[in-house]
């Protein structure tokens, strides 16, 4: 069933944000602000598409021509924004700024961009608004993909159940005597198959490759006792991502990873038990750290705790040490502390977690415990 977004809330939340800030107008690019905004996943093309939502005034959607059909069909055409297509010869910068009008031609204005617009867009922009003041979105944006709906929630609970079936199917792929990257083509594979709609990373770490915590796949052959670390990821229909990590080993594990994957384990229960409204990140954050650092492993968990996620893989809220933002109910992030030891092996255990009205829940569910499959 697919999930039902109030994308007129999302636009109009975006307005307050913008009368609460002073900002004159909102200008926004192809990219996960877009969608969220509008439902319109547009292609990043060298050709601008730029929605522009004016604190007071009509919302439009400047975009080429041959793109308009497309904008069309999107859900942006239920939310009473005009679609402004410009042909081929057009200068659709000026365009642009001709829709800001008055707004920005002669008296000082501020205009937010989008976090990830091209640098040859904003510098475009700037040329031909130079009164001005460009200033990035994102805490605005941010403030609201940061606490997500039911519909939401729902769409991540499904992301979730999707990576858990990839997981689920480990074993069929993940032998001795294949390649990372062989084991690496099956997991993309079922990635698709199992209801995403896009790959976004697949990472087979096995024995000393599992201690580079963004490690890939690799032409290494899976050897009788090597532990593999599995971190994978995609895109659903609905935009929304899913993101998992599981530890493996190939037979029976050495000695010092059992001692170590307990510490793990434990921390990564203690975070996620230690989450609920009222916490900030970086409590959760040392949550996790002050067990791994009490067993003597502080060194060897060299990221932070986790992050947020939704239309993105990596957003708002970080779980970071000096993040002070406070949990509420429906914020979404993964809690994923590693051991990592150069040279030898790594470990990782990661969730994607929701902040529910007195703790959380796991969107993840396979088993926590190291995996042992038959080498
Ligand atoms: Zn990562
Ligand atoms: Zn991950
Ligand atoms: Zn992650």
């Amino acid at each position: 069933m697919a999930a039902r977004f109030d994308l007129a809330a999302r636009l109009g939340g975006a307005r307050n944000g913008l009368l609460a800030s002073g900002f004159d107008a909102l200008l926004v690019t192809p990219g996960a602000d877009l969608r969220y905004l509008t439902g319109y996943d547009a292609l990043p093309l060298e050709r601008l598409t730029c929605l522009i939502l004016p604190a007071t005034g009509e919302p439009c959607l400047v975009v080429p021509a041959l793109e308009e059909l497309a904008a069309q069909a999107s859900p942006i055409s239920g939310l009473g924004v005009r679609i402004v297509p410009w042909q081929e010869e057009e200068d659709a910068v000026a365009l642009v700024s001709g829709l800001l009008g008055s707004r920005t031609a002669t008296r000082a204005t501020t205009v937010a961009l989008d976090d990830h617009m091209w640098a040859e867009k904003v510098l475009k922009l700037r040329a031909a608004m130079p009164h001005a003041q460009q200033v990035v979105a994102g805490p605005l944006l941010q403030h609201l993909r940061m606490r997500k709906s039911t519909a939401e929630v729902q769409a991540l609970r499904s992301a979730g159940e999707s990576i858990d079936r990839v997981h689920a199917r480990m074993a069929e792929w993940l032998r001795v005597g294949r390649t990372e990257r062989e084991v690496g083509r099956d997991i993309a594979d079922a990635i698709i198959s199992e209801g995403h709609a896009q790959v976004d990373f697949v990472i087979v770490a096995s024995g000393p490759n599992g201690a580079s915590p963004h490690a890939g796949a690799s032409d290494r052959v899976i050897e009788v006792g090597d532990t593999v670390v599995v971190d994978i990821g995609g895109t659903t229909e609905t935009g929304y991502c899913s993101d998992e990590t599981r530890t493996y080993c190939l037979g029976d594990p050495p000695g010092d990873v059992m001692d170590y994957y307990a510490v793990l384990l434990r921390a990564q229960l203690a975070a996620c038990e230690h989450v609920r409204p009222g916490v900030t990140a970086a409590s959760v954050d040392e949550a996790a750290r002050d067990i791994i650092a009490a067993a003597g492993h502080g060194e060897a968990f060299l990221h932070r705790t986790g992050h947020g996620i939704g239309l993105e893989t990596h957003e708002e809220p970080y779980i970071v040490a000096g993040n002070n933002t406070v949990l509420e109910p429906g914020m979404a992030f993964s809690i994923e502390p590693g051991i990592y030891l150069p040279g030898r092996h790594g470990a990782r255990i990661e969730d994607i977690v929701v902040v529910t009205g007195d703790g959380c829940e796991r969107l993840n569910q396979r088993p926590r415990d190291l995996a042992v499959l038959p080498a």
